[in-house]
């Protein structure tokens, strides 16, 4: 369950990234809880890596992977998701309990931790909008409730008071008549847009008021461009894919320069949607 110096560029999406100090993968809640309980490193909660980049140098604590947190539910017409199942499967589940509104999340290589924490979505909805509450842990280990109205919500940003707590599972209300959305189709129009099966953080930037950072990006003439193995893709330009060994330094370098070039070409600033550690 706990490793030393482990590589997080083996765990993250990118495929770059130093080491954890520590790396513990608690096998159910009374485990983290029993874990954090007696832990005094700095935590970092890891889904599957599709939006997170360690720097080169590491982080120096403990990194809580979430993957056996997995258990799904169905109860009283809620679903109830650990964090560390994946949006696939948690889509999957509510269609196969004939709950409709969770097609989207199909389309989201991340965790339920992942999106939680991100407020994750794509194509016209995003993950707070189905949640009903949460459950979070804190760094003693102690598990709360909390209500959806705990947490300011807002475009792929989730803020509240509780200082040190982390989501490990939430109750969901996938409650549309019928699915509005096939996932195939959805699958589909994801695949001819972005350059998918590539290693990459999906968006790194979001999209700023009114525009899009693809295209801020792409009017900027950045489309190809590399530094180290780090490169703007060709086919989406919000996407820095990890072409030839990049490191995250070379992914971190690339970043300031798309965001220097944007602001010197459009006045406009990016911000980044990744989350850098
Ligand atoms: C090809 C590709 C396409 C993508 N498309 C989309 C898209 O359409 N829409 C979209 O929103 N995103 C997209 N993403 C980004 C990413 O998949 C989402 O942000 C996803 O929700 C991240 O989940 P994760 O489990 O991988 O999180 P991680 O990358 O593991 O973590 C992301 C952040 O969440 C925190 N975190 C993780 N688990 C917890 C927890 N249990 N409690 C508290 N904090 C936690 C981490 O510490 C980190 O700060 C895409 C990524 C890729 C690679």
């Amino acid at each position: 369950m706990l490793k030393y110096d482990e590589p997080m560029s083996k765990h993250c999406s990118l495929r770059a990234g130093g080491i954890t100090r520590e790396f513990c993968s608690p096998e159910n809640i009374e485990e983290l809880s029993e874990f954090l309980n007696h832990n005094h490193l700095p935590v970092l909660f890891l889904g599957l890596g599709s939006n997170l980049l360690v720097r080169d140098n590491g982080f120096n604590g403990v990194t809580i992977h979430t993957k056996h947190l997995n258990e799904l539910t169905l109860s009283n017409g809620l679903i109830g998701a650990e964090v560390g199942a994946t949006l696939a499967k948690l889509s999957r589940f509510a269609q196969t309990n004939l709950k409709h509104g969770a097609e989207f999340l199909s389309a989201i290589p991340g965790s339920v931790g992942g999106a939680l924490a991100m407020n994750a979505g794509a194509f016209g909805s995003e993950i707070w909008q189905y949640v009903v509450s949460v459950r979070t842990i804190n760094l003693a280990g102690k598990i709360q409730q909390r209500d959806k109205s705990d947490f300011v919500i807002d475009y792929r940003s989730v803020t509240h008071n509780h200082v040190d707590e982390f989501f490990i599972s939430a109750q969901f209300d996938f409650d549309l008549e019928e699915a509005n959305d096939n996932v195939r189709d959805l699958l589909h129009k994801r695949n001819s847009t972005q350059p998918i099966g590539l290693a990459s953080c999906g968006s790194v930037f979001k999209n700023p008021n009114g525009n899009y950072a693809a295209k801020l990006i792409e009017e900027s003439g950045l489309k190809g461009y590399c530094i180290g193995g780090a490169c703007v893709s060709e086919k989406h330009a919000n996407y820095i894919i990890n072409q030839d060994n990049a490191s995250s330094s070379d992914i971190e370098k690339l970043i300031l320069h798309i965001q220097n070039t944007v602001k010197t070409l459009h006045k406009v600033e990016l911000e980044p949607e990744i989350i850098i550690i």
